[in-house]
């Protein structure tokens, strides 16, 4: 039977939700392709994530929970994920588009002398063989990528391959990876973790995400984004501009340089529509836009966009969800 696997991160437990979602894109992807689907789980208590990950669709969870993860998670991981693709022989590995599935894949392509398509945006089957989509020239065109003959291996941005199907339920069975990893003293080491200080979720999980750029005109702007993106249950993003002028911090940045989010729903507040702007938020269910110039490119991309200045038409819109959520 063919099979795919894709590998995640789930030290303590706990998967990120782009993690969750590649898994459970895979899993969609495997019942069309009548393939297996098998997800490592690798970190310190990854056994614990083992029933969110059948319910992402895994039919097997492999588990490697060896120390020498904690320490040097891209190399001993990179280890770990040849080592499963050396038992199981997969015809395709999905990893999410994250720091360590960008470090992991080509490597990992390299060793198993496998076809490489990164920063896969979507994906269609043809023939019984998956043809994935990137963004080039800064989002300015798809280009459409299938590997011919041998294995495949490919990272995933949010929102790819999403059908919006109830996930596939797996059978989830659990098993060991059964491996030693034993650090090599020339790999690199992590030294210190800092935690993100943000209220509410993160932006790659967010639902709803209220975005703000230049036109805010300054930090003190992003009080009211915050105010709607919390009455929405969501996270506040910023252009690469109020990120530039030192508004808020580097890791709120969306875009081709930000980060890729796929939320049901992104408010873009002052935000000029930018190529690199869009393509880290294209895969948006829906996009608001608020900008006071009616010819700003985002209007081309939003569903529904209001001419105006934010200062007027933000607080009207937050009163009137508040009003909406509480009746
Ligand atoms: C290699 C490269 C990588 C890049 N990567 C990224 C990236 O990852 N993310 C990113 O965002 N950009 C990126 N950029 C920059 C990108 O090209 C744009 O310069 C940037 O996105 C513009 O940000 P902005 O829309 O906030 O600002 P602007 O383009 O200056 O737009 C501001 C908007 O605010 C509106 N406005 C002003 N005042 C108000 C008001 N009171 N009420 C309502 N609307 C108002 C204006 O009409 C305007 O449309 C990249 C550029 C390059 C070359």
């Amino acid at each position: 039977m063919t099979k795919i696997m894709t590998a995640v991160w789930a030290a303590g437990g706990r998967v990120s939700g782009l993690g969750l979602e590649v898994a459970r894109a895979a899993a969609q992807l495997a019942a069309e392709m009548e393939a297996r689907l098998i997800v490592l789980a690798l970190g310190t208590g990854a056994t614990t994530a083992a029933q969110a990950l059948r319910e992402a669709g895994a039919d097997e969870v492999v588990t490697c929970e060896e120390e020498a993860l904690d320490a040097s998670p891209g190399e001993a991981g990179l280890v770990a994920l040849e080592r499963a693709c050396e038992l199981t022989g997969p015809a395709l590995v999905l990893l999410p588009a994250d720091s360590l599935g960008r470090d992991w894949a080509p490597r990992v392509a390299y060793r198993l002398d496998a076809g490489l398509v990164t920063e896969v945006t979507d994906w269609s089957l043809e023939a019984g063989r998956p043809v994935f989509q990137r963004l080039v020239f800064g989002g300015k065109a798809i280009a459409t990528m299938a590997v011919a003959g041998g294995p495949a291996v490919a990272t995933v941005r949010p929102g790819a391959g999403r059908r919006d199907q109830p996930p596939r339920p797996g059978q989830g069975e659990l098993r060991t990876l059964g491996i030693r990893i034993a650090p090599d003293p020339r790999w690199p080491r992590v030294v210190r973790r800092q935690a993100e200080e943000r209220q509410g979720p993160g932006l790659e999980e967010a639902r709803v995400i209220v975005s703000g750029g230049r036109g805010i005109g300054g930090p003190e702007g992003f009080g009211p984004l915050r105010e709607l993106a919390g009455a929405l249950g969501g996270a506040v993003g910023a252009s690469r501009a109020a990120v530039d002028e030192d508004w808020v911090p580097p890791t709120w940045q969306i875009g081709q340089t930000g980060k890729t989010v796929a939320p049901d729903l992104y408010i873009a507040v002052g935000i000029s529509g930018a190529s690199q702007h869009l393509v880290g938020c294209a895969r948006a269910k829906t996009i608001v836009a608020i900008n006071r110039d009616a010819e700003a490119p985002i209007f081309d991309y939003a569903r529904l966009g209001v001419v105006g200045d934010w200062r007027e038409v933000l607080p009207a819109l937050t009163a009137a969800v508040k009003e909406m959520l509480a009746g």
